[in-house]
């Protein structure tokens, strides 16, 4: 029989946004760095069946798993603390829940029973979270949303069925509060946490462990009374205080000595994570030496959640290189041909993201033109390929009306197009036409990408011959403009089978592009190289 997974249940409780996934990702972090097998499950209430469809405005990013799938933001959070690439295993909703169960259902699975929550769709949510753990020590899952949501419940009922399972020695529960204080009394008060643990009670699960989210530190008295109120061990109540960077976390839980009550707890014996490596960065970022700042132009600038892979990218490739990257967020849409020298002037770097949709796009070919003509450092990234291959093709090879079928759907040249077809990252042909839906037609997960040698894209890959990066895209650059490009100085560095998948100017100090997203890989210990090397070129611009 193959060894029990060991499971970390972690519930949110008074409101959202209290940064439970970091909170999980911390304790993974601690637990991996102690020698053990650790992966994270996110477990979402929410209807959708995945986040893929759902706006970046409501949702913030879209995070793409190697294997293709489009999930919460939360797991980027764990793929970055844990160093370790996660499926669409490690990620469900309450929707994908019930298709599973509907499809069973039609198929005559059940043999006529009356489906119910209680067991089968309680039941398919233990199903999912036992294959997450497969194979492993520890496996930590975070429920979303907050004790006492009503969508919440099955989940709740699902983690409460499976540690009476496995027992305490092999499921725990932890609960993250919020701790608010109260300026007029100047006070920090336990009552919301008192009530979010009773709801959580009445559900039939009492924690092992609180976490105090709080402006300030607890002291002791009031950890001993939030103990006792919640009937959990004095050294069981941690709290985590606003940081300045959130890398910080994982070394203010082991400060508190979190990993001893739950080795004791879960009987892991004794835990020595060795955070070495991670303590030193975090100092770089807290402190570092150099600094460069970067024009960072998009159109969600002011829900700067739906770059969150970026920006964090940033910050490890500024960790790395000792360096803070400061960023001058620029609104693409207010960007025109009048004010872009102005804008532009004072930074050491260019960085225009991916986007769906022509809105903001004019700025974002104004300000890519600025950081070709100005021999600017340049990163583009999906998008910001694209748009660089127009930029070259209108404002260069002076094809007037060189565009993107996304914009265009009758642009007589399509510089970027829809291909027919193309194989996925599970080797199935997907068929793509003008008439697809939204949902299920994009270009998901790790391709392979050949770097053509002797180009800057092989430098900063260490001479690689290829490598794997994750996409989320539609459209496709038309490689018939291919010869048109080379003449002109503008070389294809990256291929994948033909397809297009970066891009470099000649005798340029960095200007790259590519398809990918470079920054979906990018961890604190393991900056990604595109990310790395485009900062590296900043700082060396700032100097
Ligand atoms: N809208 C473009 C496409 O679908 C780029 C997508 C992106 O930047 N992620 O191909």
């Amino acid at each position: 029989m193959s060894k029990q997974t060991k499971y970390i249940f972690v519930t949110g409780g008074v409101l959202s946004s209290l940064g439970k996934g970091i909170a999980a990702a911390s304790i993974g972090t601690l637990l991996k760095n102690s020698g053990l097998k650790v992966s994270i499950l996110k477990a979402d209430p929410y209807i959708n069946v995945d986040p893929g469809t759902m706006s970046p405005l409501e949702h913030g990013e879209v995070f793409v798993t190697d294997d293709g799938a489009e999930t919460d933001l939360d797991l980027g959070h764990y793929e970055r603390f844990l160093d370790e690439s996660l499926s669409q295993n490690n990620n469900f909703t309450t929707g994908r829940v019930y298709s599973t169960v509907i499809e069973k259902e039609r198929r005559g699975d059940y043999l006529g029973k009356t489906i119910q929550v209680i067991p089968h769709i309680v039941g398919e949510i233990v199903e999912r979270i036992k294959r997450a753990g497969e194979g492993k020590d520890i496996l930590i899952v975070e429920i979303g949303g907050t004790v006492g949501d009503i969508e919440g419940l099955p989940f709740l009922e699902a983690i409460r069925a499976l540690r009476a399972e496995v027992g305490r020695k092999n499921g725990m529960f932890i609960h993250l509060t919020l701790i608010p204080y109260i300026k007029v009394a100047g006070e920090l008060k336990t009552k919301p946490t008192q009530h979010s643990v009773g709801e959580l009670r009445r559900i039939g699960i009492s924690p092992d462990m609180i976490i105090c989210r709080s402006e300030m530190p607890l002291n002791r008295e009031l950890k001993d009374k939030i103990a006792l109120s919640c009937g959990v061990e004095k050294n069981c109540v941690i709290e985590s205080v606003d940081s300045a960077s959130i890398y910080q976390i994982p070394l203010a839980f082991l400060k508190q000595d979190i990993l001893t009550p739950i080795a004791e707890i879960l009987e892991l014996g004794e835990l020595k994570p060795d955070m070495s490596v991670w303590d030193s960065l975090v100092k770089r970022i807290i402190a570092p030496t150099e600094a460069t700042t970067i024009a960072f132009v998009g159109k969600y600038i002011d829900l700067k959640e739906s770059y969150k892979s970026l920006t964090e990218s940033i910050i490890h490739a500024g960790a790395n290189l000792d360096a803070r990257v400061n960023l001058k967020w620029v609104d693409s849409e207010k960007v025109d041909s009048e004010n872009v020298d102005e804008i532009l002037k004072d930074v050491d770097g260019v960085l225009v993201a991916g986007g769906f949709g022509e809105r903001g796009v004019s700025g974002k070919i104004l300000a890519i033109k600025y950081a070709r003509e100005h021999d600017l450092p340049y990163l583009g990234i999906c998008l910001g390929m694209q748009l660089a291959l127009i930029e070259f093709a209108r404002n260069v090879l002076k094809i007037e009306d060189a565009n993107s079928v996304e914009f265009n759907k009758e642009c007589k040249n399509p510089i970027i197009y829809l291909i027919d077809s193309f194989i996925d990252a599970h080797g199935k042909e997907q068929i793509r036409t003008h008439k697809s839906p939204l949902g299920g037609t994009m270009r998901l997960g790790a391709y392979e990408c050949e770097i053509k040698p002797k180009t800057l894209l092989a430098q900063i890959y260490n001479n690689a011959k290829s490598v794997k990066e994750r996409h989320r895209h539609r459209f496709e650059a038309n490689p018939k403009y291919k010869p048109d490009y080379e003449k002109a100085g503008l070389i294809i560095s990256g291929e994948s089978k033909g397809l297009v998948e970066a891009i470099e100017l000649k005798g340029h100090k960095f200007f790259i592009g590519v398809q990918c997203h470079p920054e979906f890989t990018s961890r604190l210990t393991k900056p990604n190289p595109t990310i790395l090397g485009f900062i590296s070129a900043c700082i060396k611009n700032a100097k």
